[in-house]
């Protein structure tokens, strides 16, 4: 009969995905690598897909929903230059993973995600690891949350026609906006900077997200 895993075994899975995913396509700050280093990703993952929690790709979640491939995760992360000061807002928690990341690199992470069961789930699993950063709400993440905000920093993990008004409105002043725009037949990462009243919008790689519903994200029929 195989052996259950050892916690030392992911901890090797995890160095490998560091190793051969991450740092080799580029990735390079140390605090990001060290957060996917130490953040237990196969915690994340439904029991089913658990001999592939190390994996280079995206898996599923419930719900029709993915926890998004290890690099993207990282990349989306490094592209905010997080500060141990920083508020961040994430919309679209999922599995909880990605928060996991961002907590572990800034002050507070606001987490909005309209799915009921996965909030819940991700917001237990994050208090069981630990983290007392994290403030996981269920709510229309296209309206972010204005109670907390200006953010230095939003992670949008679902793919959006547009940048949604209020994201833009409570972005902080040189904070960073990261963003998939695009449709099933293709997205693009985009990263946005506030400068003052105006925003610098720059476009970066190809990448395939489910999509954001509601208001002004994709209205579901
Ligand atoms: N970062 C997550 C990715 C989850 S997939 C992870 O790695 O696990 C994207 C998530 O966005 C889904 O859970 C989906 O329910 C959520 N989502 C879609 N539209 C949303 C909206 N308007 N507000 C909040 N969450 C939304």
């Amino acid at each position: 009969m195989p052996q259950k895993p050892l916690e030392s075994d992911y901890e090797k899975a995890r160095e490998q995905m560091v190793a051969q995913q991450i740092a080799r396509r580029g990735i390079s700050h140390p605090g990001v690598l060290e957060a996917m280093r130490r953040v237990p990703r196969h915690r994340f993952v439904p029991a089913e897909s658990l001999p592939y929690a190390y994996t280079d790709g995206p898996l599923p979640i419930g719900a029709a929903q993915t926890i998004s491939q290890p690099y993207i995760v990282a990349e989306m992360t490094e592209l905010l230059e997080l500060k141990p000061t920083d508020r961040v807002l994430e919309i679209g928690v999922g599995s909880g993973y990605q928060t996991a990341i961002l907590a572990e690199l800034s002050r507070e992470v606001i987490g909005i995600e309209r799915i009921a069961g996965l909030a819940n789930h991700a917001a237990n699993l994050l208090h069981e690891l630990g983290y007392q950063n994290v403030d996981i709400h269920v709510a229309d993440g296209t309206k972010g949350y204005a109670e907390k905000a200006p953010y230095n920093a939003i992670l949008v993990a679902a793919a959006s026609p547009s940048i949604p008004e209020p994201l833009m409105a409570q972005l902080a002043e040189n904070g960073r906006m990261i963003i998939p725009i695009g449709d099933d037949d293709g997205q693009v990462l985009e990263l946005v900077i506030r400068k003052g009243e105006s925003l610098h919008i720059y476009q970066l790689t190809p990448v395939r997200f489910v999509p954001l519903i509601w208001e002004y994200g994709y209205l579901q029929g």
